[in-house]
Parts: C-alpha cells; structure tokens; sequence
C-alpha cells in the first residue's frame, strides 16, 4: 500500500489529489495537507469587491475531500525533505510515498512593505473587506491599480479589476468624479499573451476612460499624501490604491532543496517531476519556461500539471502510462457587462507562444461561471 502526500489545497494540489484517487488502487492513500480550509477561485474576489457576489459564496470548505476518498489534513508545512519525501508541519511529521507538491506563491515582501492604509493588496483575501469599504467611501480623486512587478499572478486580474471597478463605479453614479488608472511596468499590458492582446485589452480600457501607464515601475508609495512615485521623477495621487505584488516563492519551498536559484521549483515541463524519484512540483511554486518568458501563473495551468504530475506519480508507483504536458491552455478575459474573451493556445509555441484572443460574449461569461461550479462541485461537492 502506498501513500501519497499533496502539498497544498488549491488549484494543482486538488486536481492532482482526485487524479491520483482516480489512478491509484483502493488500498492505496491520498493525503492533501493545506494551511487554509477553504477553497475559491481567484478571480472570485475580484467579483466580490465589483459587488457581484460574496466571496464566501463561491468558496466550498476543503473537508469536502473526505466525501471523495482522500484524506485532508490543514496544517502549516514548514519543511520539505524531497530526498526522504518527509514533510515537517505544524502539527508532525510525516513521510509518503510519493509527493507532489502544489505550494502556490507568496508575494514580494518588499511589494507588500509599500502598502498601508488607503493602499491595499488586490490579491488578499483577506484584505477584501477593507477593500470592499474604502471603495464604498471612494466619491472622488483616483482609483489606482498597480502592477508592482513581474512575474504576477494571472497576467489579465489587474486589468479585469480596474474594468468590473469602473462598470461599478458608472453603475453607483459615481464615475464622473472617480478617475480609474493602471500602471504597469511591463512594456505592453499582456506581454505572455502577445501584442494583439495586448492591444485588445489596452483598448478595451481606454475606451472605458481608463487610464493605461505602461514602463511605469513603483519606487515608493508615499502613505501620508497618498501618492506612487515612479523611476524618472514621474508621480500619480491615489485616492485608493490597489497593488498587485510580484509573485515570490514561498519560504518552505525557497528553502527546500528543490529550490533553484531563483527560490522556484523548475519540474521538467513536460512531466512535472523534480529531480527526485517520485517527487513532482506544479502549479504557481514552479518556474516553467516558454520560449518568451514563463508559464502564466495561473489555475488553469495549475491544474493541468496536477493531472500530468499524478498520471506520472501513479505510473511510478505501480506501472501503466504516464502523460505529458503540451503547454495548451487558455486565460479568461473578463471585460463589463458580463462579457468573457479568452486568450487559448499553445503556451509551449516557438519561437513565441502560438495564442488567439476569441472575441467576448455572454456565453464566455457562462462558460467562465460554469469552469468554477463544475470545479467546486466535482473536487469538493
Ligand atoms: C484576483 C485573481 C484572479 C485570478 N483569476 C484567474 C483566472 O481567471 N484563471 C486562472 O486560471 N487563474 C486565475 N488566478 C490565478 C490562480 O488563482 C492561481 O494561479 C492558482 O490558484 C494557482 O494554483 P496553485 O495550486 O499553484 O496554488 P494555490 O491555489 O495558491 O494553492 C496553494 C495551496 O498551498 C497551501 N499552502 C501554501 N503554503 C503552505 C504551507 N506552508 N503549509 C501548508 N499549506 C500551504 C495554501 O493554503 C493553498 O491551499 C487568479 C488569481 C487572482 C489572485
């Protein structure tokens, strides 16, 4: 009987647990150890500070996995020894068969530091109800999301943001006196997607009157007078301001002996394992080049990894087919008005990503919402 520990409870730690529990025998069993004990999807918190719907309504507590065969435990990993596949958390120690690990990502500490009152990070769930508030009290001045760095988490969030912002900021009467911007420090606004996207999105945004700064990078965030200073002198005032941090790698994972130099984790992209016999890395913990930059850290590619890392861990474990990633996938583009475009393709392209941008529809939103229900239902219903 074998038994097989999954690092983390989000994207790439829940595919791979239900594939392995698919792929493995009976006997055999699927631990998913996660700090947190609920599960969302990303951009669920961007639909409940644009008052679409709660976050809480769209997040299933991790539990769940009991239902389905797969043992959960929430504690905090504070060590990975990838050579013993042993694991030191906060409540023991404990050592499988196999691992894969699906850790996610952290943010810049330095990123993070900028911030303070009146300047939140857009990604933290836990800073959406200050968020939610300060937009309530927002009547005047500018509504600033910011890009802090790069590589961040799923390339389009920021942009989605400032547009279901100004969708609800037009839909409370308060437009007129709330001017919305972005700022950037990447040459274009999706350079992992390509300049047509690009120059889609750039457009779609200005013809909303939102303002697009590109090659603008953030020094300093000056709390007091509410105001981001960037290289060359340049400064913007802010009313409320929403940073997006530079993903970073989480300290369990930069301090494991997986870790490159960089402080990710870099599987081989194809299978997702690690140099270690039956250890694999996935998801928003890893670095997996492109031919241009590096895989979007996103949930979709999360997922698919999880599913590839698990074929393989469980061909490892007891023989049969493993599989391979190709690099396809997709990112949704969610613009006002329930509208949902998608940039679908092959990531893994050379010389550069082979990508098209479909045009936005009410069947692309329905797709989008159906994508997180059909996650939440089947991983944890
Ligand atoms: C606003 C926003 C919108 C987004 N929209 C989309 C979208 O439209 N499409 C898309 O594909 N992606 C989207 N994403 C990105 C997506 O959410 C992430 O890329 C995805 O969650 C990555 O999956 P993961 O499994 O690698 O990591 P995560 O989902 O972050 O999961 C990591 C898990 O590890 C656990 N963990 C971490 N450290 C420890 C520790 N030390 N001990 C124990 N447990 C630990 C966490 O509790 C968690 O369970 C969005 C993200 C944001 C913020």
């Amino acid at each position: 009987m074998a038994h097989v520990l999954v690092l983390g409870g989000g994207f790439g730690g829940l595919a791979a647990a239900h594939e392995l529990r698919r792929l493995l025998p009976p006997d055999d069993e699927v631990t998913v150890i996660a700090s947190t004990d609920q599960f969302f999807v990303g951009f669920a918190k961007l639909w409940d500070i644009a008052g679409m719907r709660p976050l809480s309504e769209g997040s299933r507590p991790l539990d769940g996995l009991g239902r389905h065969g797969i043992q959960y435990l929430q504690a905090e990993i504070t060590a990975i020894d990838p050579a013993t596949r042993t694991v030191e958390t906060s409540v023991g120690t404990l050592t499988g068969d196999g691992l894969v690990i699906a850790l996610g990502a952290g943010y810049n500490p330095v990123h993070t530091g900028l911030l303070g009152p009146d300047a939140y990070n857009l990604y933290d769930a836990k800073a959406l109800p200050d968020i939610r508030t300060a937009l309530v009290g927002l009547n005047e001045g500018r509504l600033l999301v910011s890009i802090l760095g790069a590589p961040y988490l799923c390339p389009p969030a920021p942009f989605e943001a400032a547009l279901l912002l100004d969708e609800w900021l037009r839909a409370n009467g308060r437009r007129d006196n709330v001017e919305v911007a972005v700022t950037t420090p990447q040459p274009i606004t999706l350079p992992v997607a390509g300049p047509d996207a690009s120059h889609y999105l750039a457009e779609r945004l200005e013809e909303r009157g939102i303002t697009v700064l590109t090659e603008h990078a953030i020094e300093s965030v000056d709390i007091a007078t509410r105001t981001v200073r960037f290289g060359g002198g340049r400064s913007l005032d802010y009313q409320v301001l929403l940073g997006v941090p530079a993903a970073a790698p989480r300290p369990t994972v930069a301090t494991s002996a997986l870790a490159g130099p960089t402080g990710w984790i870099q599987p081989d992209r194809g299978t997702f394992a690690t140099e270690v016999e039956r250890v694999y890395a996935v998801g928003d913990c890893t670095m997996v080049p492109t031919a241009t930059a590096q895989l979007p850290k996103a949930g979709v590619f999360a997922e698919a990894e999880g599913k590839v890392a698990a074929a393989n861990l469980a061909a490892e474990l007891h023989g049969g087919d493993g599989a391979t990633f190709d690099g396809h996938g997709f990112c949704f583009l969610e613009l006002p008005g329930n509208q949902v475009a998608t940039v679908t393709g092959n990531f893994y392209a050379e010389p550069r990503p082979d990508v098209v941008l479909t045009p936005p529809d009410n069947i692309g939103f329905e797709n989008k919402r159906r994508w997180e229900q059909e996650r939440l239902a089947s991983w944890l219903g």
